[in-house]
């Protein structure tokens, strides 16, 4: 990235979880200075991991924290998709050499405080980047030449624009879209991650797993390095509780999980307390800008889990938001409508694709025939259906 004029004001970013941060980050390589507000007492994500594709390990390298990436990643040889009940492989993508060569970058698995980690210490080395904790935004006020924050505690900030990484829950997102509070989808995800001495023998491969069955899945694979293990289980329910840090319910999960194989209840019995996410999302949305405030990550398109790719949206976001802006030379108003042209197709393609991931995954009867007829002759190494997400911006 080219450097550029320090522009005086600073942009506000409402967030600082791992599009907030990429945001900041990214613009900080334009010459922009920024202050991160985030709510939380410190800077951190929860014990979970994230799969990243080759298109955001490429931003990686713009953003310069290639390096400090590989350090702390996993590079799983395969990602594998297997029957629940029966065992038997339903497809594979070779994620090796030929999938390097083909995108140009890797795929990688991290653990999401490694993530915001790098993220936070290449923020934290920027004399561009201030950032602010135990400060929840509540309100904003756009005045044409600048923007006012109002925050929990009652102070106030003043910014050349505002970025609202705030995720899921945006409340900066009802005064600029107002679609309500976002769509429970009935899915509930239970975490946990544990050190790979205590993973049974036959999950050690190098592989990412994911074990279909009928309204429910598991995957598995290896992170930092290949020193911890983790687990993410998904199925139906009617629970709900917003957020991502709740404690679940091991025997709600049992219960789910009563037909799966002894491999996939042998992993369930590692845990002792799961912690749970209720996975929502939101119908696509064209426009998330107003004047000189916009969104970018889940506040502007969250997405169901399902094609790993909700962060990776996030950081693209932040370094399309930052190109413009120094396309643009600054003109907030315009840069957050191009931004938002240059993304809502591919963000929107995330949000339904997943959507479309999750009925494959969770498929039964002869639909969950189908799915394995289909996927079964695919050669591993055939990336084509992939490209659109894969090949990046
Ligand atoms: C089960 C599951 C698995 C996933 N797996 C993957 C994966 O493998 N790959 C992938 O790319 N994506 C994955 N995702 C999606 C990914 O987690 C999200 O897309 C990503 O975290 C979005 O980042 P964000 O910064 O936009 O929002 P968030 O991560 O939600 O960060 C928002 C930040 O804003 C702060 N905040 C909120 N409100 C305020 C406020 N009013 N004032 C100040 N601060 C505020 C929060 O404390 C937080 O720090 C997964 C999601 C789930 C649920």
């Amino acid at each position: 990235m080219k450097m550029t004029e320090k522009i005086n004001q600073p942009i506000l970013i409402a967030g600082g979880g791992i599009g907030g941060c990429a945001a900041a980050l990214a613009l900080s390589l334009k010459g922009y200075s920024t202050i991160i507000l985030e709510k939380a007492e410190d800077f951190s994500e929860i014990g979970a991991g994230i799969q990243l594709g080759p298109n955001v390990h490429k931003m990686f390298i713009l953003l310069g924290i290639g390096e400090a990436i590989k350090n702390i990643a996993f590079y799983p040889k395969n990602i594998l998709m297997n029957d629940a009940i029966t065992g038997k492989k339903i497809t594979q993508v070779d994620t090796g050499n030929k999938f390097h060569q083909r995108f140009g970058a890797t795929y990688g698995v991290i653990h999401r405080a490694d993530l915001l980690d790098v993220l936070v210490s290449a923020c934290r080395t920027s004399e561009l980047i201030t950032m602010v904790t135990k400060t929840e935004v509540t309100d904003y006020q756009d005045n044409g030449n600048f923007v006012k924050v109002m925050t929990k505690d009652g102070k106030s900030y003043e910014g050349s624009a505002l970025i609202a990484a705030d995720g899921m829950w945006s409340n900066i997102r009802a005064k600029i879209v107002n679609d309500g509070e976002p769509l429970v989808s009935g899915h509930i995800a239970y975490r946990a991650v544990l050190p790979i001495e205590e993973v049974p023998e036959f999950a050690t491969n190098d592989d990412v797993v994911l074990w279909a069955g009928p309204k429910f899945h598991l995957v598995h694979y290896k992170l930092r390095r290949g020193e911890l293990f983790n687990i993410v289980a998904v199925f139906h329910s009617d629970r709900y509780e917003e957020g991502w840090d709740a404690f679940g319910d091991p025997e709600e999960l049992r219960a789910r999980f009563a037909g799966a194989r002894d491999e996939v209840q042998s992993l369930l019995d590692k845990i002792d307390s799961w912690k749970m996410w209720v996975l929502c999302d939101r119908e696509p949305v064209k426009n998330w800008t107003k004047g000189r405030v916009t969104l970018i990550g889940d506040a502007a398109h969250p997405t169901m889990q399902y094609l790993a790719a909700g962060a990776g949206m996030a950081i693209e976001d932040a370094v399309v938001l930052s190109n413009m802006l120094e396309k643009n030379k600054g003109n907030f108003e315009k840069s957050f409508i191009d931004y938002q042209q240059a993304r809502y197709l591919r963000t929107g393609r995330v949000q339904a694709t997943a959507r479309l991931y999750g009925q494959i995954y969770h498929a039964s009867g002869v639909v969950g025939e189908l799915r394995t007829q289909m996927l079964q002759g695919r050669d591993p190494h055939d990336y084509e259906g992939l490209a659109w997400l894969y090949d990046g911006i």
